[in-house]
Order: C-alpha cells, then structure tokens, then sequence
C-alpha cells in the first residue's frame, strides 16, 4: 500500500487514525486509490455518499450550479432553501428548517431550540435528556451531550445542562423526570450509530412521545447518521409511527457536499429569531441544490425501496455467511445501516478488509459498520460479503 499519510503527519492535526491509503477518483459504490487499487464503498464516507460517486445526474447539476452561483450570504433571500427546506419538511412533517453545514451545528441549533424554549416558559437553568451510548459530535455542548469518555475527557469541566439515562427503559425516564423538574427536551438517536448500531424499540420511542406530550418536553431526534432513507423510510423514527418535534440531520443529506439541517415544528419552530443563531455557509445556493437533487434522485430511482431490500437480503446474506464464526455474535440493523458485533475489539480489521478491497468502519470497538451507498445492488451486496467474509474468518 501507498503512505500518503507520512505527508499528512507534518501539516494536518493528528486528530484522526487514518487508513493508509489514499482515494482519488469513485464510481457508483467504487473508489481508486492513488495507486489504481479498486475498493467496493461499504462506508460511503460514513453513510454520507447517498448516491454513490460521480452521479450521472447530480454531478452535472451541481457543475451548473458552480458556474451559476456557490455562494451570497444569508443577508439575502436564498431560493433553494426555500426549495428544499419545502422538500424536507413535506416528508419529515416538520414546519420550517435551519440550515449548517454539520451535523454538529444541527444538534448545536436542536440544543439551543430546546434551552430557549426551556427559558422563555420560565426554567431557569434547562436540562435536557441524553442516553447512555450516544454521539452527538464534538463541539462543547455536543460533546457534553455525548457519553463516550474518548470524546468527552481532557478538557475539564463540561457544561451539566444534560441528565443521561439508558435506552429502553421508561421506567429509568421517569425516575430522571421526578428528580430534575427543569428538564424540557430529550435528545435521542433512533440507531445509536457510534454506539455500536443499536436500533432504539419502536415501543419505547413511543413511549417517549407520550411522556414528552405530556411532560411539554420536545422530543428532539438526532437522525443525522441513520436519516435520509438510509433504513428504507425517509427517517428512522418512522418506522415507529412518531413525530418529534425537532430533528437534526446531516451527512446523506446533499450525497457528500456538507449540508447540515435542524427542521422543527410548532412551537420549536418559532424559538430562534433574528440574532439568536446564524451561520456563514449554511444554506448556501451549491449546497442547497445539492440536497434537492440528492432528493429528486433518490425519488425517481426508488432508493428507499432499494435501501430496505438489498439491505435486508446483505443482512441475510451476511447471518448466513458469518454464522459458523464463533467471534461473531450478531448482525443487526435496518436497511443499508448493517452492524456486525464481534465478541472482541476488532478496529484492526479497517486495514484488513481495505487490503481486501473493501471499506468499512468500525464503531464501539467492536461492531463493523457497514453503511454503503443507497445504489448498491444485490450483485454488489454479494462482492461485500465475499470480500469481508475471509477477513472476518481470519481475525
Ligand atoms: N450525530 C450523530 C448521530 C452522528 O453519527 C454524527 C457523526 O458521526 C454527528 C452527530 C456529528 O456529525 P458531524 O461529524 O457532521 O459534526
């Protein structure tokens, strides 16, 4: 393998252990490195590349839009977040969007909805729920809100405007209720992504709605890995038949250019005016159209309907190929969001299924995340088992 890397150590900030390679041009869910080495995308940038790469259709769009407009600010009225804050909300059920670029800066815009709301009904110092497990991103107030120590320890003293509880656990939600009577929002990820894929039970979710209907909590929903059709409906908590009151998304969101969003409804809505948040890029013109046609094109082609079915049959495939290995001991997930849960730390296998031709993550030390783009075939979902099913055997 190439060691692009040896260059990178001397200018860029050692904040990422990097595979030694080095991508330079993909293909629908195929990438090259510098050397013409050929990889199948089972991560997709990390469920970011919703439509593969070089799209026959959205490249082109987004070359019309360079030459037409990248930039203005948002001192002036910028149609396409008309456009596709519109498209947003019609399939969220959401009333009205604010547009970044991360998905920390959404969950930075869901926190402070939710602080806001809290203090304009009168609570002095908000709180908000947040689960074992979580990520939320790593700025201060979502890395507070976030519970892996990796993320979270060195940097002295976090805000406390969080009370954390386990997943699943209703009884444990209404423990934390009775004791802090300044909490006004829960925070939650339908699939805890970083924590390992973990769906969220669709009982509990609902059970959380109602607890927050009748508490005047928001319940905010972090779908910024498992969104964006990702698991075969637009959104991941619908598969539990709910509606949150705030949604941060991002990553899949405009298939790689960075497009970060926080939609609301209601009352969350109109929390923040003018002065209270803004940001230079978000919702810029290339960025906007990137999103409406990452939208279109996942509509015209059927890639929810393609997500929930190749995803199912690469979680079959995957059960059935794994099976006899004794270190494997589940694979879950839903649509294209696939875990496979080792019974040990297993972070070295990145560099053994890229060897192997294959891009994959792992997550929670020992679960390999696969996320590939919302295109795969089932063709391609048999070269990913192919490719990771010797790797894993020889771990
Ligand atoms: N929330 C979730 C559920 C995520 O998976 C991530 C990133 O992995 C984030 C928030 C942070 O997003 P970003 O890295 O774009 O800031």
């Amino acid at each position: 393998m190439n060691a692009p890397t040896a260059a990178m150590a001397s200018h860029v900030m050692n904040t990422y252990n990097r595979v030694p390679i080095a991508l330079e041009r993909g293909k629908g869910v195929r990438v090259w490195d510098i050397n013409g080495k050929e990889y199948l995308d089972a991560l997709a940038g990390i469920a970011v590349s919703t439509l593969g790469h070089d799209h026959p259709r959205l490249v082109p769009a987004l070359q019309e839009q360079l030459a037409r407009l990248i930039h203005c600010s948002n001192y002036y009225q910028v149609p396409g977040q008309e456009r596709l804050a519109a498209l947003l909300c019609e399939r969220a059920h959401m009333d009205k969007v604010f547009f970044c670029s991360t998905g920390l800066e959404a969950n930075e815009a869901a926190i402070k909805i939710a602080l806001k709301h809290g203090v304009d009904r009168g609570v002095q110092r908000p709180r908000i729920v947040v689960y074992e497990h979580a990520f939320h991103g790593r700025s201060i107030a979502t890395m507070a809100a976030t519970a892996n120590s990796k993320v979270r320890d060195g940097f002295g003293a976090l805000p406390d405007w969080f009370v954390r509880v386990p997943v699943d656990d209703i009884a444990a939600l209404e423990a934390a209720a009775a004791q802090h009577p300044d909490i006004v929002a829960v925070l939650m990820e339908p699939i805890q992504g970083e924590g390992g894929l973990h769906p969220v039970d669709p009982a509990y979710m609902q059970q959380v709605r109602k607890l927050c209907n009748a508490k005047g909590w928001l319940m905010m929903l972090d779908e910024i890995q498992c969104g964006m059709g990702r698991t075969g409906k637009w959104f991941a908590h619908q598969w539990a038949d709910i509606v949150p009151d705030v949604m941060s998304m991002a990553k899949g969101l405009a298939s790689g250019v960075p497009v970060g969003a926080v939609l609301a409804r209601g009352a969350a809505a109109e929390v923040l005016q003018p002065g209270n948040h803004g940001t230079t890029f978000g919702g810029n013109p290339l960025a906007m159209r990137a999103g409406v046609e990452t939208i279109t094109i996942m509509e015209e082609d059927g890639l929810l309907a393609n997500a929930s079915a190749v995803g199912e049959y690469l979680r079959a495939r995957l059960g059935e190929a794994l099976a006899d290995i004794k270190a494997v001991t589940q694979v879950r997930g839903r649509g294209l969001m696939i875990g496979v849960e080792l019974d040990r730390p297993c972070g070295a296998l990145i560099g053994m299924a890229a060897q192997a031709g294959l891009l994959i993550s792992v997550t929670a030390d020992r679960v390999i995340r696969i996320v590939p783009p919302l295109i795969l075939t089932r063709a391609e979902a048999d070269e990913i088992v192919a490719r990771l099913n010797p790797v894993v055997r020889n771990f």
